[in-house]
């Protein structure tokens, strides 16, 4: 079965769009994507969301089967674990897995962007249309209006259907909700981001080790920085966005040198320009979104950061939207009817995103705080020991999540939730090293509490 070979009209050419539309076209359908903003190829990066994205399993999985995976590699940087930057100076490497496969990779938004896009444009059947922005739906006629931005004309294309791609603070989400064609909630982060730059030393070199993702973990608010193939790497602050010490509080010159003095000296060492950086970049929103249905009838569909927007701290919002564009075409091969299609997505995909929406606010405790905690790496180590000696039924969460695409989202919550418990109470009280742990205990507890995975 394959749903009816209609034309499909896209808003929003990000990573999800963008992908949605190769996609698209290799189940035969034509394909005409409008992106609001001018067309990226060809142009420099610009500053502004994160420069640079972590890439894991999941998403490369869809890659792999939308082909486009190939023209990417070269560009991929290896992150073997994370690197703690302590208060004291100090540092340690907790590695991300176990195999040499379980890596994550930074990668350039722009050359992701840009990449998806040219694949996209050689396709005969697709057609982009830059600087056309979406500007209404007019839900009883199912038709949508769309400003060409360079002659100021509108346009009406059928939604039949339109597939919503337009990123988290979606037009299109907004106008349901507002319309109660939907439920939609956007729940802002008490804290916002600042993007700073590390550039490479004198000889040209990367500042710090090159194949991690380095962390400074304060408590309220946390420094990251993940490598560029220039040999930089973009370092993000993560900050209260009102308060005593907060974006809103360090206005002056001297409090902004202070506090980046004080909570990350060696980070400070290395970024020159960090001062003018911090005055001049704007702060970042996080949030997460949530909606119920994301479509109308078989007219439209939110799919991707449009449907459920998520914060950044697991590394997987566009992961996640890209499992988002494997589930819809597996869908599509499923139905005749694009509601059926929509419905069946929609009920098959929201449970798993809702799942790494929840562990994506916890794994924001987890990177600021718990990474410096000596009982924390403890239980790191431990999960990492348990998986050794029982790979059927016991994989950290983290691996579940940034390692095996076949382990949906929510599946990964549940059984993380029981691991939890399990090494909270392994590693109680006076238990300070793995040679502490009793094994005997943990295997007993194992086979009780985690069937193997199928
Ligand atoms: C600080 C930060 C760090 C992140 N780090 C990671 C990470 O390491 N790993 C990861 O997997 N994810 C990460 N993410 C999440 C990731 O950026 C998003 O999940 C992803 O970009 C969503 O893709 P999208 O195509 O759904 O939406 P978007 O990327 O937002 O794209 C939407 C597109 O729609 C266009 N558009 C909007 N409105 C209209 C309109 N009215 N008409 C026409 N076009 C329109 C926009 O111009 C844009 O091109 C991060 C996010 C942030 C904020």
């Amino acid at each position: 079965m394959n749903v009816d070979r209609s034309t499909v009209r896209i808003i929003g050419a990000g990573p999800t769009g963008a992908l949605l539309a190769i996609l698209l076209q290799r189940r035969g359908h034509a394909v005409e994507l409008y992106e609001s903003r001018a067309d990226p190829r060809g142009a420099a990066a610009q500053g502004g969301r994160s420069i640079n994205l972590a890439l894991a399993d999941r998403g490369i999985h869809a890659l792999q089967m939308a082909g486009v995976f190939g023209d990417l590699e070269a560009a991929l940087l290896p992150m073997r674990g994370r690197l703690v930057h302590l208060p004291d100076g100090g540092t340690s490497l907790q590695p991300y897995g176990q195999r040499p496969n379980e890596v994550i990779y930074s990668i350039s938004r722009h050359r992701l962007n840009q990449t998806l896009l040219e694949v996209a444009a050689r396709q005969p059947q697709v057609s982009i249309h830059f600087e056309h922005r979406f500007e209404a739906a007019e839900f009883d006629q199912g038709t949508a209006l769309i400003r060409n931005l360079r002659d100021d004309r509108l346009i009406s294309v059928p939604m039949q259907p339109l597939l919503a791609t337009d990123g988290a603070g979606s037009w299109m989400r907004r106008r349901m909700s507002a319309l109660h064609l939907i439920e939609a909630q956007e729940t802002d982060l008490e804290h916002g981001y600042k993007e700073l730059s590390i550039p490479p030393d004198a000889a040209g070199n990367y500042a710090m080790a090159p194949d991690a993702l380095h962390i400074w973990p304060r408590g309220n608010h946390m420094l990251i920085a993940l490598p560029n193939e220039d040999g930089s790497f973009t370092a993000t602050l993560f900050l209260a966005k009102h308060g005593a010490i907060s974006f809103e509080s360090l206005t002056e010159t001297a409090a902004v040198e202070a506090f980046l003095s004080v909570n990350f000296p060696d980070a400070r060492a290395a970024m020159p320009n960090c001062i003018s950086e911090f005055q001049d970049h704007p702060v970042g929103f996080l949030g997460t979104v949530s909606a119920s249905p994301w479509h109308h009838e078989g007219m439209t569909a939110l799919i991707g950061d449009s449907a459920h927007a998520i914060v950044p701290f697991h590394g997987q919002g566009m992961n996640c939207c890209f499992e988002d564009c494997v589930e819809f075409d597996a869908c599509m091969s499923r139905h005749a009817s694009w509601e059926r299609v929509f419905t069946e997505f929609g009920a098959r995909r929201k449970p798993n995103t809702d799942a790494i929406a929840a562990m994506a606010l916890d794994n924001y405790l987890e990177m600021r705080e718990r990474v410096a905690h000596p009982k924390f790496q403890l239980q790191q180590a431990l999960s990492l020991e348990l998986e050794r000696r029982f790979p059927q039924r016991f994989v950290p969460r983290y691996s579940m999540v940034m390692f095996h695409h076949e382990i949906p989202y929510r599946t990964a919550l549940q059984r993380g939730t029981v691991q939890a418990e399990l090494l909270a109470e392994l590693t109680a009280g006076a238990v300070s090293s793995l040679a502490d742990i009793d094994f005997e205990r943990a295997q007993r507890e194992i086979r009780v509490r985690l069937p193997p995975l199928s």
